[in-house]
């Protein structure tokens, strides 16, 4: 598996938010977190001169590679903002414990896709995303803000930047960690 696989995915915690896709790229852009757009994908975009603090790394000496590679591939650190989605998805990231559900702490299956309700095997409850606790390994939602090239648990999104993708809106955002 190849480092450009693996992403830190944010996403508003209500699954039903849809923040403006503009304004969010202008604060991000502003803040020094988002650089110049990529042109090796659409909505994708260099790191920017203050992305380090926007973004805790966990280890001592992380090896980070910002620059884009010469043979024109994706593995680097970079950054995408989906398109804004017409109904929130679910996605899993397959990495570390599975999510929870709330009422019985039995762990679950997210199979992404559409569906918004995930019945709990434990104890037969129809949950809607309220009711499970993601526990960084999955999420859904109308937009996510990835971060590629970071490694399960390697980085977590800092307080300054969540408060900034959050700016305006009555809810947080959370993060889960991805390998697809
Ligand atoms: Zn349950």
């Amino acid at each position: 598996m190849t480092t450009s696989a693996y992403r830190l995915i944010l996403h508003p915690h209500d699954p039903h938010a849809l923040p403006d896709r503009e304004a969010l790229l202008a604060t991000l852009r502003t803040s020094g977190f988002l650089g110049e757009p990529w042109s090796g994908g659409e909505g994708r975009f260099l790191v920017g001169e203050r992305f380090f603090h926007h973004v805790t790394f966990l280890g001592c000496s992380p090896h980070v590679e910002v620059e884009p590679p010469a043979d024109g591939g994706r593995g680097f650190t970079h950054i995408e903002l989906s398109p804004p989605l017409a109904i929130p998805r679910l996605f899993s990231g397959e990495v570390g414990s599975p999510p929870r559900c709330r009422r019985c702490r039995h762990s679950l299956e997210v199979v992404p896709g559409e569906a918004l309700l995930v019945t709990c095997p434990g104890c037969g409850a129809a949950l809607d995303l309220e009711g499970i606790d993601w526990r960084h390994a999955a999420g859904g939602g109308r937009l996510l803000l990835s971060i590629w090239g970071i490694h399960p648990h390697e980085a977590v999104p800092s307080d300054l930047l969540l408060g900034l993708v959050s700016r305006g809106q009555r809810e947080g955002w959370d993060y889960f960690y991805s390998r697809f």
